[in-house]
């Protein structure tokens, strides 16, 4: 699919932008990259490297309106004054997943998407379809970009993480294997703050797939059995579920405390008490992350053993230390109200919760039961802290307000007892304070480790 010299024009050089650059001028394109803000230096000497022409610290308006395609890094809006420009002049407007999907040949593709638990589904099916010895790379939010993926190291399978702002503008782009792993609210600033809007937007995995395709989906999940009333898929689906009852012949499902499989006539099961990773959530990431590699086409030993084997991801629900007593946990990755809940749930001690934030327009009535029951104190960690104690000051008799980890942790071990545990698990972003999530599951167990 040679292009010529018709013009690929990259708004936004992080490494989705950048991998689409590499991939388009590999594939004969004329490739400008442009970004309103700075370029990283490591981008940048991508881009030099690969004699990619850049700009950055604004958008050249003539040099980006020419283009026949424009790629658009999931983090630009719709709203911003260039999108704008771009869609006026109705120029094709493609994600990196899309662009890099025209390109993939015969190679499969598992795409994991929903409000929660992406990154660990994604990391677990890699590695299991890893430990089979497949020729296997994992793309997406962790690891390269799909599109740098294919341009410097091509692969026969894809383990790949989606987000929705990937899905809204795809067109062709067609999963051999989708998985929808539950949907709440979150993101809803960029979605005119309609759920419906955001629902649609993660339902666009399988809107390209066909009879051959799968549909991997969370059974228990209101929000996706409500939209399925309404619409369908062409791809076959297979549910998993927590709830025996509701299981269907093909799937996953959980029942006296094992995990089970089925598939294709086969059946695979284990204790839950044999996942490396604990929580109820994992157990509905292992069965997603279960069936697809049984799609793909994996022995029953083989999933057993890399799920007895696998390692959870840094910065959710990561186990910090134990200082006299209390222990601490890092879950920074927890930065909306369900991925909360999940964390709370899996608590077996009284709770010294650490959150806040900037807020995104939470509504925390979902955890409301959970904290009267478990949560002893909240320490807010944030610039404005006002949404926590608007909700909360009636429920909870202490909530200490601190700007910093450090200071945030401190006033956690002073309250914590013999026993307690101590856990972050903000339910916002991290950008009042923090670079970013790791940025603050760093400070944190910095100021543990300093305790
Ligand atoms: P994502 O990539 O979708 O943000 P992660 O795997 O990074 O997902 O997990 C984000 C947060 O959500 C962590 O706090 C984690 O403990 C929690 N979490 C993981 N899986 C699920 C799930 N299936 N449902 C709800 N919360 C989850």
């Amino acid at each position: 699919m040679d292009k010529g010299k018709q013009r690929l024009v990259i708004l936004g050089a992080a490494e989705s932008g950048v991998g689409a650059a590499l991939l388009g001028k590999q594939k004969g394109w004329e490739v400008f990259v442009s970004d309103g803000g700075a370029i990283k230096e490591n981008f940048k000497d991508v881009l030099s490297q690969n004699g990619i022409a850049f700009e950055e610290g604004g958008h050249t308006v003539d040099e980006i309106l020419n283009a026949a395609c424009v790629v658009k890094s999931p983090g630009i809006s719709d709203k911003t004054a260039i999108m704008k420009q771009v869609r006026a002049a109705r120029i094709e407007v493609c994600s990196e997943i899309e662009f890099g999907f025209r390109y993939k040949g015969d190679s499969k593709i598992i795409a994991i998407t929903g409000s929660n638990g992406k990154s660990t589904t994604t990391k677990l099916t890699y590695h299991i379809l890893k430990q089979a010895d497949y020729n296997v790379a994992m793309v997406g939010n962790i690891g390269y970009s799909f599109a740098r993926q294919i341009a410097e190291q091509p692969c026969e399978w894809y383990v790949m993480e989606v987000s929705s702002f990937q899905l809204d503008d795809i067109h062709q782009f067609r999963p051999d294997v989708a998985v929808l792993l539950n949907i709440t609210p979150d993101h809803l600033d960029r979605y005119d703050y309609k759920f419906e809007n955001y629902v649609a937007s993660k339902f666009r995995i399988t809107e390209n797939q066909t009879a051959a395709d799968y549909f991997v989906l969370n059974k228990d999940d209101k929000a996706i059995q409500q939209y399925l009333t309404t619409h369908t898929t062409h791809a076959n689906k297979i549910y998993f579920t927590m709830d025996e009852n509701n299981r269907d012949k093909e799937g996953g499902h959980i029942s006296d405390s094992r995990l089970f499989i089925q598939y294709d006539g086969d059946t695979m099961d284990m204790s839950i008490h044999d996942l490396a990773i604990k929580g109820k959530h994992n157990q509905y990431n292992s069965m997603a992350a279960g069936i697809s590699a049984r799609l793909a086409g994996i022995r029953k030993e083989k999933i057993r053993e890399s799920f007895s084997g696998f390692e959870g991801l840094e910065h959710r629900l990561e186990y910090v230390a134990t200082v006299r007593g209390v222990e601490f946990i890092n879950d920074s990755k927890a930065t909306n109200v369900n991925s909360v809940w999940f964390a709370l749930e899996s608590m077996t001690k009284p709770v010294i919760l650490i959150m806040g934030g900037q807020d995104k327009g939470n509504d925390y009535t979902e955890i409301l039961e959970l904290v009267k029951e478990k949560v002893k104190a909240i320490v807010c960690m944030g610039i404005d802290n006002t949404p926590i104690h608007d909700f909360f000051d009636k429920v909870t008799d202490t909530i200490i307000d601190t700007k910093n980890a450090t200071d945030a942790v401190n006033a956690a071990y002073a309250l914590a007892e013999n026993g307690d545990v101590v856990l972050l698990a903000p339910a916002c972003a991290s950008f009042d304070v923090f670079k970013n999530y790791e940025d603050r599951g760093q400070q944190f167990k910095q100021a543990v480790r300093n305790l």
